[in-house]
């Protein structure tokens, strides 16, 4: 049963469609990566992609950190599931509301071992890991997921050839900046992106983290105005939604109404065609979709 799982999730991540569609009078092209695999999916799959494949065969435990609705968190989740890895989790606070209503990416994760701890003083470097444990960094902002993102490079460039397009540029929203900044590091077409996590500052120290040559890294397009992570705007659901009903495709709630936003406002050059890549998250939309629902309840 797991081995036919694990058979057909290396067969089905290492390719996803492309397609025309079209936005607001805006016709571009779309990687539907959240079209991987429902357990599996989206930017996180990619990143993970390494630890999927590779054996470690003195590794019992992986531990990671970061925000208890977080889609990296559930994809490690399934990961360590499948590799039949431990899987510690620290956050600085679960809220007792979401302990006795587990929803979306903390419950599925919660429903594939994942133990949970809450520490509002983790920090990496007072961890002490034995042989048999590994770190993966908030967000899985490590340099180990320019593997997979490097097959998504290849797919993309593979499209291009296959489809005699001559100038492409690529767009994504970003959060660590990991995946925007490995794309740009395989793809020889410009890739933009803008920050969906703090600014423009937070994303290019970001980028310097993995890759301390500039000229390697993406081109930051600014945003309309500074969004706080996760903070619900009226605006970014009613985007979400014409998104759904133009498009017939469900996008995520977090990072691509802001992304396809800063999108559309981009001045769009004549002799490029232009690549938006859908980064999964949908499992994460639960929770979203319910909070908006009961912040804006007269207009959903
Ligand atoms: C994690 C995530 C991102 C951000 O990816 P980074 O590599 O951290 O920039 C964007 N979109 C979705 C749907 C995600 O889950």
């Amino acid at each position: 049963m797991i081995l036919t799982f694990f058979l057909y999730l290396m067969n089905s991540i290492t390719n996803s469609p492309i397609e025309q569609i079209t936005f607001e009078n805006q016709s571009f092209l779309i990687k539907r990566d959240d079209l991987l695999h429902k357990d599996f999916s989206g930017n996180k799959a990619r990143k993970f992609y390494y630890y999927f494949i590779n054996d470690f065969p003195n590794i019992e435990t992986i531990i990671s950190y970061g925000s208890n609705q977080s889609n990296a968190m559930y994809s490690l989740s399934v990961l360590c599931k499948l590799k039949n890895w431990k899987f510690i989790y620290y956050v600085d606070h679960i809220p007792s509301f979401l302990k006795e209503n587990p929803q979306g990416n903390y419950r599925y994760a919660v429903e594939n071992g994942m133990n949970i701890i809450e520490d509002k003083d983790f920090e990496k470097d007072n961890l002490h890991l034995q042989k048999n444990e590994l770190f993966i960094s908030e967000g899985g902002a490590v340099k180990e997921a320019q593997f997979g993102l490097k097959i998504l490079a290849n797919e993309i460039t593979t499209f291009q050839k296959q489809n005699n397009i001559k100038n492409l540029k690529v767009f994504l929203p970003s959060g660590t900046g990991t995946t925007a900044l490995f794309l740009q590091k395989y793809l020889n077409s410009k890739v933009l992106t803008c920050p969906c996590v703090g600014d423009n500052d937070y994303l290019k120290k970001q980028f310097l983290e993995l890759e301390s040559d500039e000229k390697l890294h993406p081109t930051i397009i600014n945003t309309d105005k500074k969004y706080h992570f996760g903070k619900l705007y009226k605006e970014n659901y009613l985007i979400w939604k014409k998104l759904k009903q133009q498009t017939n495709i469900e996008f995520d709630l977090l990072y691509d109404p802001i992304g396809m936003k800063t999108f559309l406002s981009l001045p769009k050059d004549k002799n490029f065609t232009y690549l938006y890549i859908h980064q999964g998250g949908l499992i994460g939309n639960e929770t979203m979709v319910e909070r908006y629902v009961y912040k804006y309840k007269n207009l959903i």
